[in-house]
């Protein structure tokens, strides 16, 4: 089973800022990224977007 790789791009919805991670997703198809926190120490409150790596 191969894991599907993706471009992750993360913006802070209470600061506004923006990061770039490379992710995958599991078998249950729960995105890893590894991202734990913004600069601002908020954990929950982000706009995800994610694009396909060829
Ligand atoms: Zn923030």
């Amino acid at each position: 089973m191969k894991s599907e790789r993706l471009k992750v791009f993360i913006v802070c919805n209470d600061c506004g800022e923006r990061f770039t991670l490379r992710g995958k997703k599991d078998p249950k198809g729960e995105l890893n990224t590894g991202f734990k926190r913004c600069l601002c120490d908020n954990e929950n409150n982000f706009s995800v977007r994610t694009e396909e790596l060829m």
